[in-house]
């Protein structure tokens, strides 16, 4: 494989998601162009459903990382951080946007365009650390940007109270002043209800994409998990619902015709923590031996049901829960969902992913693969990688662990069910 590789996709509906990826960064440059304000954010939030509902253009450097590394531009971000005294050890997000942010950020060659300089910074006060030190180095880049600084407290999702919700409702109400106040646009309340009402149907949608892959065999793989992108950054629009509306009806459609993602899958496998955005072909590289990645751990941060009726109450359980389902979760809690999803969708083995570049998700793989063994009977194979930095990442590696881990499985020495 070489130094990038992309993964090959049977989904006919998957191949509009160059088009939406395409539309959006172009919605986003041409947002600046016609004075429409660019309000720089994390994903998972709340905040994308106010910035639509108030034509205000949402933009996600996190989510624009995934792109550099897809288009091979990460080590120049990467360098430019480094030169500026970032350490490789911090999290690959992180040394990316800041280097792209001093660094090529007004390239007119970039790939889709780059990013328009933000208008406006929400800056977290909850999330993972590096998350909101990503914010504070965008407040010295951009000094002329609008701050919110977000006030939220970080709860595990099972200590969530009511005071706890009520507190964050306050906090999207004070978001809501804000940005009236910092662009003149008002908040028309019928179409926050419209916009919290699609994403909620985006949810739903995923939710039920998400459940086909239960079938065996799995009409859909990892490999394909870059749908995703619809989730972060479209969520609340009619763009998302439609796109996710035509993978579900082909999920279903493979799903109930038994049309697997390979003719012949033998394996399920489960992949845990955030995949290498530069190496997607590594997950068609298990199904040549018929090992099939039919579940992992990010796609649960999207599970999360809208009530359109009360749309600010519910953008403030959003705010307070998507993080925590994904990284600032307790190891009991994490050891717990990845347990149901062995269970619910009938896996045979489990790759962690030890991840150099995120050390909230990598904290506790340990005690996940002893649980694995110990309770269900499922081997587990550890991978050590990046899911930005391919420095970090060998291929050889890789390939002589996945062999032996996938022969070992197929000879039904451990856990095949
Ligand atoms: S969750 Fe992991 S990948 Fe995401 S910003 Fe935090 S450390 Fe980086």
């Amino acid at each position: 494989m070489s130094e990038i590789s992309k993964s090959n996709k049977r989904l006919k509906a998957a191949k509009k998601l160059n088009r939406i990826i395409l539309d959006y960064y172009t919605e986003c440059g041409n947002a600046k162009k016609q004075g429409r304000p660019v309000g720089w954010m994390p994903p998972m939030n709340g905040a994308i459903e106010i910035f639509y509902a108030m034509d205000l253009q949402p933009v996600f450097p996190e989510n624009w990382s995934p792109v550099c590394a897809a288009f091979g531009l990460a080590p120049k971000n990467f360098a430019v951080a480094e030169d500026m005294g970032y350490s490789r050890d911090l999290c690959g997000y992180l040394r990316n946007i800041i280097g792209y942010v001093n660094g090529p950020i007004d390239d007119p060659d970039t790939p889709l365009g780059g990013l328009p300089e933000p208008d406006i910074l929400l800056s977290p006060g909850g999330g993972c650390v590096p998350v909101m030190k990503i914010f504070h180095a965008l407040e010295r880049r951009f000094p002329d940007a609008k701050v919110f600084y977000a006030d939220l407290p970080q709860v595990a999702v099972e200590d969530i109270r009511d005071y706890h919700i009520d507190y964050a409702e306050d906090e999207m109400k004070r978001l809501i002043s804000f940005l009236t106040e910092t662009t003149g646009h008002e908040l028309d309340e019928d179409r926050l209800r419209e916009t919290v009402a699609l994403s909620d149907k985006a949810c739903a949608l995923w939710d039920e994409i998400m459940s086909f892959r239960r079938f065996v065999p799995a009409p859909f793989s990892a490999a394909e998990i870059g749908i995703m992108f619809v989730m972060v950054t479209r969520q609340g629009t009619r763009i998302a619902v439609d796109f996710l509306q035509e993978v579900a009806d082909e999920v279903r459609a493979r799903a109930e015709s038994k049309t697997g993602v390979i003719e012949d899958e033998k394996v399920r496998l489960f992949w845990d923590n955030i995949p290498p955005w530069y190496h997607m072909g590594i997950f068609n590289y298990f199904e040549k031996k018929g090992g099939v990645v039919v579940a992992e751990t990010y796609s649960a941060a999207w599970s999360l049901r809208l009530d359109p009726e009360n749309p600010i109450r519910s953008l403030a359980v959003k705010s307070l829960m998507s993080y925590p389902m994904v990284s600032c979760v307790s190891i009991e809690k994490r050891k717990e969902m990845v347990l149901k999803a062995c269970r619910d969708y009938k896996i045979n083995g489990v790759i962690l992913h030890r991840n150099r570049s995120c050390v909230p998700i990598t904290l506790g793989q340990m005690a996940i693969k002893e649980a694995l063994e110990k309770e269900l009977g499922i081997p587990s194979l550890i991978i050590d990688g990046d899911h930005m930095d391919a420095r970090n990442f060998s291929m050889a590696q890789f390939q002589a662990r996945a062999d032996a881990f996938m022969e070992m499985l197929l000879d039904g020495k451990e856990g095949l069910q």
